[in-house]
């Protein structure tokens, strides 16, 4: 794809040696592209022998150290890792999945094999624990998926489950600061419909890159 507008996108086809130019009009255009490991991850692998996954994360033994380097830890999206179940004869690990409570869980994780390997004591393998999904669909509407301790699997939609997700993601920042400046940040755009941050790029040569902003 070599360019996208409020009309549609330019994509390239080539066969052999030509290279045709396509339109395809469209006023709404989706992106669901991946994300990629940064590129620390082959730095690792070119000096510690790291081995890279297709998305080029580490790949991480189960404490979420290096193989060969346990003073080196890789944690977060860059952490291609494994959850381990608490009883191994229960289940088998599963890729604990490149989220924020994955992140931050690792952190802890990570934070609390280091004084174990500070005291001289055996690291522990990982285990992330899913606490569910919210997502948000429109302005006023969101979708709760969880699983509370004790209770169960909890589900709504609509606005009631919009109002949580709103409240979830203030809650879970650090810092009272944190959650002031978000609310009143999101309060803005919600009410104005304007974003308070924006990408400012260089104006793109012919053909552009990328359409005017919205
Ligand atoms: C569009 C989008 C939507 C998402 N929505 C959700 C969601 O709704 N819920 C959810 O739970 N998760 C969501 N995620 C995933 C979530 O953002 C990540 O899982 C989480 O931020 C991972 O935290 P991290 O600390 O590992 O990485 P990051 O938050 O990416 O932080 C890594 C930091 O390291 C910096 N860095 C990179 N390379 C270097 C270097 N060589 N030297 C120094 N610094 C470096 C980067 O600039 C960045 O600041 C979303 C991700 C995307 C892209």
């Amino acid at each position: 794809m070599t360019h996208i507008d409020g009309d549609g996108v330019n994509y390239e086809t080539r066969l052999g040696d030509t290279t045709q130019t396509h339109r395809l009009p469209s006023k709404t255009v989706i992106w669901a592209a991946g994300v990629a490991g940064s590129a620390l991850g082959k730095s690792l692998a070119a000096g510690a022998g790291a081995m890279l996954d297709r998305a080029g994360r580490v790949i991480v033994r189960p404490d979420l150290s290096l193989t060969g380097y346990p003073e080196i830890t890789v944690i977060g999206d860059l952490a291609s890792a494994m959850s381990y179940p608490a009883d191994p004869a229960k289940g088998k690990p599963t890729p604990v999945p490149g989220v924020s409570p994955g992140a931050k869980q690792m952190g802890r994780a990570a934070a609390a094999n280091l004084l174990r390997r500070l005291k001289g004591d055996a690291t522990q393998p990982f285990r992330y624990i899913d606490y569910g999904n919210l997502a948000t669909v429109g302005r006023k509407a969101a979708v709760v998926d969880l699983t509370v301790p004790y209770v169960g699997a909890l589900r709504f939609s609509g606005f009631l489950a919009w109002l949580f997700w709103l409240f979830a993601h203030i809650w879970f920042l650090i810092g009272f600061r944190n959650r002031l400046i978000v609310m009143l940040d999101w309060g803005w755009a919600y009410w104005t419909y304007e974003r308070s941050a924006r990408v400012v790029a260089e104006p793109p040569s012919a053909p552009p890159a990328m359409g005017p902003p919205h």
